[in-house]
């Protein structure tokens, strides 16, 4: 049997790029994609020869089990330019990492890590004229992995899709967010997939978060599922606390994510001799540090966001305004990290990863 090898991809170019025709000063997250993207089938037992082809739709059958069964998980990461025009991106083996162990807890197979590395590298060569430099212009990244096994019995497919595509995002202030503590619903349980980036845990939020969103709340902080009474993420960020000059964060489980953005802001936090607890976060205490004007800062983390401030939280039909401070962790965090990413300062822990 002859093994595939990631150094063969398969490369077809797109012949007009699209990029002259994208506004970057005005760019929607999300929306607008690079002009390739990478996939790489699993048949017969192995991952077949990568290709990169132009960004286009696809076939897959209406039977795959990724439409019925949602054996789907994801990644999100960014890709940053320099002034010099170096490219780089952030702590890439924990994005690797991460999507293999998602995989495997829906039953899919591992993705080897020199592929995705040969494979990502060479799409962000490809296209690096939609990376941007400047703080906060990145290349948003969504690697992916789908279920296209045609035949809809109910368990793990035998065929399946990695997929690579690129959004060029811009530099943008977040807003800060008003959030509602989940006292109903819940994200995930224990023994469940709350840890892995699977696609459904998103699907599973978007209902109450709609409910939240009516009565005028952004975003859900869920809470444990079995009491409701302790805080655990937000469900595209992981959340700190400031309590006086104290952060707090929730423990890792198999119910939250263990989100990159959470582990460099805890690193940071020790780099910047600023006290951080990882433990359980009860609802009672964050309400009582809000009563007596202890709690400072509510902020979340992630890729996308960076770092995004909490102006407002809900439970139990009490409201919270959390006044933005100046000087706030969540703005030293957000201008550390980005400097950080776009090579503007010291990378003492080697989380910078370049692309030649
Ligand atoms: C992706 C994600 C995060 C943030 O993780 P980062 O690695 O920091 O981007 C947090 N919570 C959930 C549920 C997520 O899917």
């Amino acid at each position: 049997m002859t093994e595939t090898n990631p150094n063969e991809i398969v490369i077809v170019k797109s012949e007009n790029s699209k990029i002259n025709t994208v506004d970057f000063s005005n760019l929607i997250f999300g929306r607008v994609f690079t002009d390739h993207m990478f996939v790489c089938d699993f048949e017969d037992g192995k991952w077949q020869t990568p290709q990169i082809m132009p960004y286009q739709a696809m076939t897959i059958e209406p039977s795959a089990r990724v439409f019925h069964y949602g054996q789907a998980v994801f990644e999100g990461m960014k890709a940053y330019k320099d002034e010099n025009g170096k490219i780089f991106l952030f702590r890439p083996n924990e994005n690797c990492n991460r999507i293999n162990k998602s995989a495997a807890r829906l039953a899919m197979p591992k993705f080897p890590e020199d592929y995705f590395f040969k494979g990502l590298e060479t799409l962000l060569r490809l296209d690096s004229e939609w990376i941007k430099p400047g703080v906060g212009n990145s290349l948003y990244i969504r690697p992916f992995v789908i279920a296209t096994e045609p035949a809809i019995s109910a368990s793990p497919a035998a065929s399946y899709r990695f997929i690579i595509i690129c959004s060029p995002a811009k530099a943008y202030y977040n807003e800060p967010v008003r959030v509602l503590f989940a006292e109903k619903y819940s994200r995930s349980a224990d023994g469940g997939v709350g840890f892995a980036k699977a696609a459904g845990n998103y699907a599973a939020q978007f209902y109450p978060t709609s409910l939240a969103q009516k009565k005028g709340f952004d975003q859900i902080i869920w809470t444990d599922a079995s009491s409701h009474k302790y805080l655990e993420e937000a469900g595209t960020m992981n959340i700190f606390f400031r309590i006086h000059d104290k952060l707090i964060t929730a423990p890792n489980n198999d119910r939250i994510l263990d989100g990159v953005t959470r582990k460099s802001v805890i690193q940071l936090a020790k780099d910047l001799g600023i006290e951080c607890e990882v433990r359980r976060v009860s609802v009672k205490e964050i309400k009582a540090a809000a009563k007596d004007g202890s709690l400072k800062e509510i902020f979340g983390t992630g890729t996308a966001a960076v770092i995004s401030p909490v102006s407002a939280f809900e439970h139990a039909d009490d409201v919270f305004e959390i006044d933005q401070i100046k000087d706030s962790y969540a703005s030293l965090f957000k201008s550390t990290l980005l400097d950080i990413q776009h090579n503007l300062s010291d990378d003492k822990h080697g989380w910078r990863y370049e692309i030649r």
